[in-house]
């Protein structure tokens, strides 16, 4: 597991734990506050408590000294002088055993300030005036005075009401009251209680138990809080008494600690009550029951969100998932199209596309390394007759295992290319001539070999032309043109070959466009024009026909041979237009002659294999013969055996239609094409044309003379009509004869004629 996919694992870990963990501490922060806010109740509510208890015992006290100063008796004692029937100790006892006031002290002192009585003593008659200011105050200004003071022997409440006798100021009746009930009742409450009377004094607490101070603070309780003691005595007393204010809370460890202030007249503080509530009495239960539910609550969202996170994460992955899947496919796809944008799709070699920037390419780094590299433009020779005899399917096997043999002549690092149907090209790099030429041959032999497809045997071959950088060009363009232009010259010189790229063959090719371009205006502005050239039996001297040749002469080009043009019209398809004009001019010159009474005999027509092989030939015949109204027994038409040899099934079936018409049909060129006499037996031909080349050396040539006394007697014995051509002089003419040739055309009798010249010749001949 790489370091992004454990970061990935950890992070929600991670988030989950911080969420959980402030989740804690804000819940916890919360209870602590609710806890406190308990604890302040508590700690004011003791403080309430004691206020009220305080306030309860001084009104209490007020009360009874109200009351007594009202007692008739108590009034007696005083005018009377005479305290003895006063018996308060009594009173103070049952109060004690009977009511909520305990330890209540009463003192009867009369109008000039002396004890008159004392419940808490025997002793009287003693002079309070110069200890006590209040009793000063009261006996020159009688009135109701309470107050909380601190004493000799501890702090207590007093209070003095004046006692009047027919509003005469006879004295006064004062009652103590001590902070022991309080202390109790608090206690009672479970808010123990320890009251403390302030250091200050110290010195004045006189009458008590020493070992009573800490810290020089007088504890007042009888008995004390152990708990609260040592947590007082553990801490400093002022830290204690000082260790809360109106919004924080004192805690000891076991309890709620308060503190209540009491201030002398003066406002000096006097005493401090210390309550303390223990921790254990304090019911939090609905405070934690909260805290339970929110803990409770936030767990849920918590797990629920932790639930959602999942999911969604689940989704994420789903959904990355397939955006991966989706990527690959696309990537893989891509691949595929690239490839096959690159590729050919019938033989996988590499397509024109890729291999012009391969050339490019290659060409660029030529440059930079002044290296040499070698293209071949290669082109199978007739493939297209074995397309159309064996159909698409043959031909595309054919091509598949031609792909495969031009990949085996080649080294790894050279790139062959599929151009188009049966073209291909091959980039040679860092080879010498030697190397080169060792290649070319290998591909020739390869693919001479014959190939086996389903039961057939195919006998191929093929022609390349060679370009070489940087000798024949430094521009793809231009490269790849010169190959072509050499594969060309390659096909021209007989095909199953291979030629190199030379300066006078791109001439050619120039003349060829020219030519080509020249032809199509010619076509346009009828610039052809149909010689004659007449056919002689020479047994009886008599015309038998002529054959029609074209002419061009061009306005631009000038007299231009058809042994030029014808080639190149074949080349471009322009000859099939050619060959119509010159069907429909002819006949119809021929059908003026007609027309002025002239015997026109035969007509013979050169027509081309591209005219053969179109799909109109034989509708285009019938409308030119029903148009010029020609006799289609007067025509013959000539086919060279060359091109009936491309594809004799074929030619045997379009032969029989046009014979069907009444033409007949002469093979041309005879002797030339290496016809089988097999096929010639099945054609349905009715004359054959000695080749101009066999009669050029009659009847020197021992070889031309066997030639054409075989090609004389294969025609006997066919029962087929025998023609020569070319024949110039007397003695082919009189050899001819004698072997049983006497049908001769000729310069010997004509050369080609004109209309006009053609017109007077069958007039002469005709007389
Ligand atoms: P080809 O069919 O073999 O025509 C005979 C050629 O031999 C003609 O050349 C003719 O002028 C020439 N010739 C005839 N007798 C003699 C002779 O005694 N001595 C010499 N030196 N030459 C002789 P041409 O007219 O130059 O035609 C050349 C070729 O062009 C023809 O050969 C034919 O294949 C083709 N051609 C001519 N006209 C047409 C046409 O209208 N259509 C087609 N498709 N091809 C044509
Ligand atoms: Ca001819
Ligand atoms: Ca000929």
């Amino acid at each position: 597991m790489n370091s992004v996919n454990l970061s990935r694992l950890l992070f929600p870990i991670f988030l989950l734990l911080l969420i959980a963990s402030i989740g804690y501490i804000l819940i916890t922060s919360k209870n602590e506050a609710l806890i406190d806010e308990r604890y302040l109740e508590i700690s004011k509510n003791m403080k309430t408590h004691l206020e009220s208890l305080i306030k309860e015992k001084q009104d209490a006290i007020l009360q009874m000294s109200l009351a007594m100063s009202q007692d008739q008796k108590i009034k007696n004692a005083l005018l009377s002088k005479d305290s003895l029937n006063i018996n308060l100790k009594e009173f103070s006892l049952k109060l004690k055993n009977n009511t909520n006031l305990k330890n209540i002290w009463f003192q009867i002192v009369d109008a000039e300030g002396k004890s008159f009585y004392r419940s808490f003593s025997n002793k009287t008659g003693d002079s309070l005036v110069k200890a006590r200011s209040d009793i000063d105050k009261m006996i020159k200004d009688p009135q109701i005075i309470t107050s909380i003071s601190a004493g000799k022997f501890a702090i207590s409440f007093k209070t003095m009401v004046p006692i009047y006798e027919n509003d005469i100021f006879i004295g006064m009746f004062e009652t103590l009251g001590m902070f022991d009930s309080i202390i109790q009742k608090m206690q009672e409450n479970n808010e123990h209680t320890i009251m403390l009377i302030d250091k200050s004094y110290k010195d004045q607490l006189v009458y008590v138990d020493k070992t009573k101070f800490i810290q020089n603070y007088f504890i007042v309780n009888d008995k004390a809080d152990e708990k609260l003691l040592d947590y007082i005595k553990a801490y400093s007393i002022e830290a204690v008494i000082n260790c809360e204010d109106n919004s924080t809370v004192c805690l000891s460890p076991h309890s709620v600690v308060s503190v209540y202030k009491l201030n002398d007249e003066h406002g000096k503080p006097m005493a401090y009550f210390i309550m303390s509530y223990n921790l254990d009495e304090i019911n939090l239960n609905d405070i934690f029951q909260v805290r339970n539910i929110l803990f409770l609550v936030f767990g849920g969202l918590l797990f629920v969100g932790y639930i959602l996170f999942l999911y969604f994460q689940s989704k994420k992955n789903l959904i990355k998932n397939l955006n991966f899947k989706l990527e690959d496919l696309v990537k893989s796809k891509t691949k595929e199209l690239t490839y096959l944008a690159h590729h050919d799709a019938l033989t996988g070699l590499t397509n024109r596309f890729l291999f012009l920037e391969i050339v490019k390419n290659t060409i660029e780094s030529a440059k930079r390394h002044n290296s040499k590299f070698s293209i071949l433009f290669l082109d199978l020779d007739r493939f297209k007759d074995i397309n159309d005899t064996y159909g698409h399917y043959m031909g595309d096997l054919l091509l598949k295992s031609v792909a495969k043999r031009l990949k085996s002549c080649v080294r790894a690092e050279d790139i062959v290319c599929r151009l188009a149907g049966d073209e291909f090209a091959i980039l040679l790099k860092n080879v010498d001539d030697d190397g080169l030429l060792a290649i070319v041959e290998k591909i020739i032999h390869s693919i001479g070999q014959s190939i086996e497809l389903q039961n057939n045997v195919f006998n191929i071959t093929i022609s390349i032309g060679i370009s070489c950088f940087p000798r024949d060009g430094s521009d793809v363009d231009i490269l790849m043109s010169n190959a072509d232009t050499a594969m060309y010259k390659a096909k021209e010189i007989g095909r199953d070959t291979y030629q190199f790229y030379d300066k006078k063959m791109s001439e050619s090719a120039l003349n060829r466009v020219i030519l080509e371009k020249n032809l199509k205006i010619a076509l346009q502005e009828n610039q052809f024009e149909a010689f004659y050239q007449p056919q002689i039996d020479t047994t009886t001297g008599e015309i038998i026909g002529a054959e029609a040749l074209i002419r061009w002469n061009s306005p631009k080009l000038g007299f231009v041979s058809p042994a030029d043009f014808i080639p190149v019209a074949e080349q471009t398809k322009l000859i099939i237009k050619i060959d119509l004009w010159m069907m429909r001019e002819t006949m119809n010159q021929l059908m003026n002659f007609q027309k002025c009474g002239i015997d026109i005999k035969k007509l013979s027509l050169n027509v081309s294999a591209k005219q053969l092989e179109s799909k109109e030939m034989i509708a285009d015949l019938k409308n030119i013969l029903k148009e010029t109204g020609f006799d289609a027994s007067r025509l013959d038409l000539e086919i060279t055996e060359r091109e009936m040899m491309k594809n004799p099934e074929a030619t045997i079936v379009i032969i029989n239609e046009i014979k069907k018409l009444g033409i007949s049909i002469s093979i041309d060129d005879f002797g030339t094409g290496h016809s089988s006499l097999a096929y010639i037996k099945r054609l349905p031909i009715d004359k054959l044309k000695i080749d101009k080349s066999f009669v050029d050396e009659l009847p020197h040539d021992k070889e031309d003379v066997a030639i054409v006394r075989s090609v004389i007697s294969i025609a006997k014995n066919l029962q087929i009509d025998i023609i020569a051509e070319g024949v110039e002089t007397h003695e082919q003419r009189d050899f001819l004869l004698l072997e049983g040739c006497p049908k001769i055309q000729g310069y010997f009798y004509s050369k080609p004629l004109n209309a006009n010249d053609y017109k007077e010749f069958l007039l002469k001949h005709n007389i």
